[in-house]
Parts: structure tokens; sequence; C-alpha cells
């Protein structure tokens, strides 16, 4: 099920993740309607869009209703797959997953106590998301960007965070092991868009070098879809892009999809 967020209000450099929700339905639209590497047709899947929720300035206001239709989705037996908007959102949808695990990927630790004022700014939101699970439940991976002040904090341990060197020097087979292990048997999947590398994903709110690659991320959604019960892709500004990161989200949706309906497993 299917539902968009146009929210950028917290967004700390570039914005316009307001605008990705309609930008990845057009994008989605032009794909292949067959995944030949799943055997999955697409059409033949139930797949419902609700469209957008109401358009917000303040974060406090979105995140109660991110919460409730996570909420009405999951009573009704479906997986949400939100399209964002800007990081902070997760917060509200993870609140209908105590008891899960997750996985965000994203350049940034966004591990602050508050930013700018307030504790959710999209800087704070894996703090935000330990604060409902717990320790030892979130997986964060492709992390190069951690200010000094979150690094030394106490409670920086609690996340497991997987470097984007780390996943160079290990391999991304290793990293999804090592996730598929430690992981519940409920996951919520997060993807911010920055933690790929910009030169495959350059239309972000925060770009940052060095990142980790496309087909890293597929291979971890793959590898997790079983699990996988909350999806979102956030943090993409369509206003700078030049086609490449659109289309991109889109495939990742579709990679989600098709991975969760196929029989055919990657090696
Ligand atoms: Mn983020
Ligand atoms: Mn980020």
């Amino acid at each position: 099920m299917i539902f968009g967020v146009p929210f950028d209000n917290t967004s700390s450099f570039r914005r316009g993740s307001r605008l990705a929700p309609d930008a990845i339905r057009y994008a989605y639209g032009n794909l292949e309607s067959f995944e030949s590497s799943y055997g999955v047709n697409f059409p033949d899947i139930p797949i419902a869009d609700l469209g957008n929720l109401e358009e917000l300035e303040d974060v406090t206001a979105v995140l109660p209703l991110v919460e409730h239709a996570v909420s009405v989705i999951r009573k009704d037996g479906k997986i949400p797959i939100m399209l964002g908007g800007e990081h902070s959102i997760t917060s509200g949808a993870v609140k209908n997953f105590s008891g899960s695990s997750m996985v965000i990927i994203d350049a940034h630790s966004d591990f602050r106590e508050e930013y700018m004022g307030s504790p959710h700014n999209h800087a704070c939101v894996t703090r935000r998301c330990l604060d409902i699970l717990g320790k030892d439940r979130i997986y964060s991976v492709g992390t190069r960007s951690v200010s000094r002040e979150e690094y030394e904090s106490e409670r920086f341990g609690e996340v497991r965070f997987i470097t984007a060197d780390e996943v160079r020097e290990k391999g991304i087979r290793q990293v999804g092991k090592e996730i598929l292990a430690g992981t519940e048997k409920s996951v919520y999947f997060s993807i911010d868009m920055d933690g790929i590398d910009p030169s495959y994903a350059p239309a972000v709110g925060t770009p940052e070098p060095y990142g980790i690659t496309p087909t890293d991320v597929r291979y971890l959604i793959h590898t997790l879809a079983g699990k996988i019960e909350g999806f979102d892709i956030l943090e993409f500004s369509p206003l700078y892009d030049n086609g490449n990161t659109s289309v991109l989200a889109a495939k990742l949706i579709q990679d989600f999809i098709g991975s969760k309906e196929t029989k055919k497993k990657f090696s």
C-alpha cells in the first residue's frame, strides 16, 4: 500500500523532497512492468496507491498523521510503502513497529538529540527510532557523516552503524549476512537516498561523497525482503534531479515489491 508525504520543512540544506512522491510515481510509471530478474509481472500484484497525505508545515503535526496512516495500513494486513518527504517522518511510521528491527540506508548518522530547536528534525531520526525500538535493533548502512557530538554520545553504540568504507572492505554479501542474522523476524526498511553515492543519486537534500552503490542497496532489500514489513524512501529532491535519482528511487521500490513476490533468490 503506497502513500506519499509531501513534507520537507526540517531540511537543513536543500529542500524539495515534498515534490518527491509525485516525481517517483511518474518515474515508476516509465519502468518496464515485467522484471525478468525476479520473473514478476507487476500488474498482477495487488498494489494500491492512497495518494498523498495533506501537506503541512509543522513536523509535530505530520508525525501523528504518518503514524495513523501506517497503523491503518497494517491493521488491514498490508505493507506500507511510504514516499517521502524528508527523513523526519520515518519515526512516525516506526511507532507502529515496536518489537521489530530496522535497517536504515543513510550517509548520516541522524543521531542528534535535537537539531535547530527540534528533536524531530531529520538529523535526529535514528535517535528517535532508537527511543522507540531500543538498543541492538537498528542497523544503519552507508554511514560517512557523523558529528563529533554524535560520535561521542553514550548511546552511539546502541545502533550498529556500518560505514560505507566497511561495506567496501567486507563486501555487501557479508554485511547482508550479519544483518539477516541480527534482525528480528519483522524489519522496517528506510532508505535515505543520500546513503547512495551522489554519482548515482545526485538529487538529495544533503549529498555526501563516497557512498554505497545502488546494487548494494538492492542486494540488502532482496536479502531481507522476507522480513520487511514496512518500507520507505526519503530525502530525494526533484529540484536537483537530472532524471537519475527519480528513476533509481522508483526502481528500488520495484526491487522491494519484486523481491517480496519472487520465488527466485539472488546468490
Ligand atoms: Mn537521514
Ligand atoms: Mn542522510
